[in-house]
């Protein structure tokens, strides 16, 4: 059901502040800056090896981030598992007693579509249900 740990979301106050340790000092590679309108949110994935790390910063007030800082301050904040036919995969988790905060999925960066799971169902893990936006020709 799970092909991947696509990625692991971290929840930082700036990029701006944030990024220099995991560019400049850790070596990872910069992937790219994308806004997230839908969820408010700046993002920079930066890769070492095959695991990416996705750096999260609010940039309205009520974006999920700015929220989840409030409470629990900078972190981890989710874990990305890649999956194929999202949809089929909601369902089926749901069928296994699993409670989405997604019912449906939506669109984040890089064009994946996305759709969270409740940590509620999950032992307090938030965790991401990614589904790669398939280019032709090229292998995500
Ligand atoms: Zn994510």
């Amino acid at each position: 059901m799970i092909k991947d740990i696509n990625h692991i979301g971290i929840a930082v106050n700036s990029l701006e502040e944030a990024l220099p340790l995991y560019t400049d000092v850790y070596q990872m590679k910069l992937e790219g800056l994308e806004t997230v309108e839908s969820q408010g949110v700046r993002v920079a994935f930066v890769s070492a090896g095959n695991v990416k790390l996705e750096l999260l910063e609010a940039v309205t007030k009520d974006s999920p981030i700015a929220k989840f800082i409030e409470k629990r301050g900078q972190g981890v904040h989710h874990i990305a598992l890649g999956v194929q036919d999202i949809k089929d995969r909601i369902q089926e988790l749901k069928e296994k007693g699993l409670r989405m905060i997604d019912q449906e999925p939506r669109v984040g960066a890089h064009g994946a579509e996305i759709a969270f799971l409740h940590p509620k169902t999950t032992s307090g893990i938030l965790f991401e249900l990614c589904e790669p936006k398939h280019v032709e020709g090229e292998s995500l």
